[in-house]
This record gives structure tokens, C-alpha cells and sequence, in this order.
């Protein structure tokens, strides 16, 4: 349910609201929007409420969300979220996040020198596992606590934020200790432990879309993340699983539109997983940016063919320079900006 201001109303008829929300076990959600303020309520709705609360005075309307997501639909927040990871920003308006770095950290080498270029080239964030969700228990499962180390050195160095993802609840605090954003994959969307986790912690989150899952089964893993508490929640489109093989994913580019209309939450774009082929990045990314994502992450290695993990979805420094020409033009055409080279402190 949402309570929308009357665009007169004092504060005291604000605080009368609020008081009685209290009063019935509720939190609020405001929204000060430049126009009106819009209360989300969050709780046990009963349908009375909002005869109650369409009665006080400098309430203008009371609204029903209709969706089952509640905290993260437009509905409940008109007005964007914004993710600030420690002063760089994420959603509209801003630079488009460009996240890059290798799929899996491998060597000290390999990250720091894979950093140092996609800052250059106007990435902001360094993406790269160090716990590895894998199909086959013998492929490479990260450097786990080590990974996480040569993450800090690579931020240090660069000035980078980095982004990692953590697979269980018991790695939540660590992970949290090393990452400025939290990565769930595609294959924990669901699990709805790890969701809990994270939504205690006050780092933000990203979570990728479940390979078979619809929009309002992603929505609804978000909510489970904000009904925790934490706010900053970046949504990730990374391709879902149909009868195509030609591409590893198919990249659902019609989701990022549908849930930024759903949804206030940000939205990241992953080509590298929602195609599985380094060629197909750049018209997927160029897509992407078009069609209104908030930034993009994307795998890039030293060496592509000696890679550990997603060689065939990695770009060369090469490839990823020639990626980012080609997002400054898309993005100007879009009214949207890339960072300039990350200059180290
Ligand atoms: C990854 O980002 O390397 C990854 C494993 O992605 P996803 O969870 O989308 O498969
Ligand atoms: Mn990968």
C-alpha cells in the first residue's frame, strides 16, 4: 500500500500519519519527490487500511500495490533508485556503470594488469569471482579468501570498486568485508537464504537473473533482499535459457524496459553470459545501452584462450577498447555518459 500526500500537506499531518502507521505495527518508506511525498507502507496490510488512512487529513489518495512485489515496484517508489557504492553512482541519470575484469581471478597478475586497462577505458568497477559457481565440480572453483585479497590490492591500485559474488550465507560477512558490491548469480536468484543474508548487510547487491526465471520471479527475489532492509538492490539481466544453442543465453533485452517500468530498481545489462560468444558482446552491449540499462558488466582477460572459466565469452584489452568506443556513441545517443579514465590517487 502506498499513501500519497496531498501536495499542501504539513508536516504535522504527516507525523499524524506516521503515528498511526506505528500505532498499526508498520514501517515507512518515503519518497520526497519534488511534487508530493509518497509513503510506502510496509507490513501487514488489511483492507480497512486504507479507508483508515484516506480519512486523515492532507492525504490524498491511498493506493493498493497490485503487484506481488511490493518494495520493489514502481508503484510503492515512483521515483528511481539510485545505488551509491561509495560515492560512484548507479541508475538514471548517472554515468552508465561499466563493470568489467576477468569471469574467475586467477593470478595477482592477471587482475591487477586486467584492472589497470578497463580503468583506463572508463570502467569504474572490477568484476572477477573468487568463489566460482561451476556445472562440473572439476572445473575451477576460485581462489576463494586469496581472491579476495588480490581484489583489495587491484581497488587500491586503481581506485576501482569491486564487484564479487558470494555463494552461501556463511560467506556473507567476509565477501561484504572484500566487495563494495555483492554478486548473486543466476543460479542462487532463488535461494532464498542467501537473499535474507544479504538484505541484513548495508553494501549493495546485484542480483543476476535466474536463468529460467520470469520477470515477477526476479522482482520477488529482489523484494526478498529489500524486505531485509537493504535498499541498494542493482538488478542484472544476463540472458535466460531457451531452445537456442547457437548462443550460450538468450539475452532477454525486452526485460530491461519491462522491469525499469515495473520496477525503480537499476538495471545492469551482462552480455557476456546472455550471448556465451566474445563477438556478439558489443552489438548485445551497443543493445543494451539503447534500450535504457544503467550500466554493463563485462568479462574481459588477458588471455581469452588461457582463461579458467568463459574464455570464449571473454574480450581481449583489445576487444574491450573497441567495445568502449563504440558505448561512448550509443550512450550519447541515448542522452548517457561513460566515465572518463580512472586517474589513481
Ligand atoms: C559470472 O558473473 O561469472 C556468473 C557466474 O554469472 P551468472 O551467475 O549470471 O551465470
Ligand atoms: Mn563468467
Amino acid at each position: 500500500m502506498i499513501i500519497v500526500m496531498s501536495t499542501q500537506a504539513t508536516r504535522e499531518e504527516m507525523d499524524q500519519v506516521l503515528e498511526r502507521m506505528a500505532q498499526e505495527g508498520l514501517k515507512p518508506h518515503i519518497s520526497q519527490g519534488e511534487e508530493r511525498t509518497v509513503i510506502g507502507v510496509i507490513g501487514h496490510i488489511y483492507p480497512e487500511l486504507v479507508d483508515v488512512f484516506s480519512a486523515y487529513s492532507g492525504v490524498e489518495e491511498v493506493i493498493r500495490v497490485s503487484k506481488p512485489f511490493k518494495q520493489a515496484s514502481r508503484e510503492f517508489k515512483p521515483l528511481d533508485t539510485i545505488v551509491d557504492v561509495d560515492g560512484v553512482k548507479i541508475g538514471p541519470g548517472e554515468e552508465l556503470a561499466i563493470m568489467a575484469g576477468p569471469c574467475a581471478i586467477e593470478t595477482e597478475d592477471q587482475l591487477l594488469r586486467t584492472a589497470e586497462l578497463v580503468a583506463e577505458l572508463g570502467a569504474r568497477f572490477l568484476r572477477g569471482g573468487a568463489y566460482k559457481p561451476r556445472t562440473s565440480p572439476y572445473g575451477f572453483r576460485g581462489l576463494g579468501v586469496d581472491g579476495l585479497k588480490l581484489h583489495a590490492k587491484a581497488r587500491e591500485r586503481t581506485g576501482l570498486k569491486v564487484i564479487t559474488e558470494v555463494m552461501t550465507p556463511a560467506d556473507v560477512p567476509l565477501v561484504a568485508e572484500y566487495a563494495d558490491i555483492l554478486q548473486i548469480g543466476a543460479r542462487n536468484m532463488q535461494n532464498f537464504n542467501l537473499l535474507d543474508e544479504v538484505g541484513l548487510i548495508d553494501k549493495p547487491v546485484m542480483l543476476k537473473r535466474g536463468m529460467s526465471a520470469t520477470i515477477e520471479e526476479w522482482l520477488l527475489a529482489a523484494e526478498y533482499i529489500l524486505n531485509g532492509g537493504n535498499r541498494n538492490v542493482i538488478l542484472c539481466e544476463r540472458g535466460i535459457r531457451t531452445f537456442e544453442r547457437y548462443t550460450r543465453n538468450t539475452m532477454d533485452l525486452s526485460a530491461i524496459p519491462m522491469v525499469k517500468r515495473l520496477s525503480h530498481l537499476p538495471v545492469i545489462a551482462d552480455p557476456s553470459h546472455g550471448t556465451g560468444k566474445w563477438y556478439l558482446i558489443e552489438p548485445m552491449a551497443k543493445a543494451s545501452v539503447a534500450v535504457g540499462a544503467d550500466g554493463l558488466i563485462i568479462e574481459v582477460h588477458p588471455s581469452p584462450d588461457h582463461a579458467l572459466s568463459d574464455g570464449p565469452q571473454s574480450l581481449t584489452f583489445e576487444n574491450f577498447r573497441k567495445l568502449m568506443e563504440q558505448i561512448r556513441h550509443v550512450a550519447s545517443a541515448v542522452g548517457r555518459a561513460v566515465a572518463p579514465a580512472l586517474v589513481p590517487a
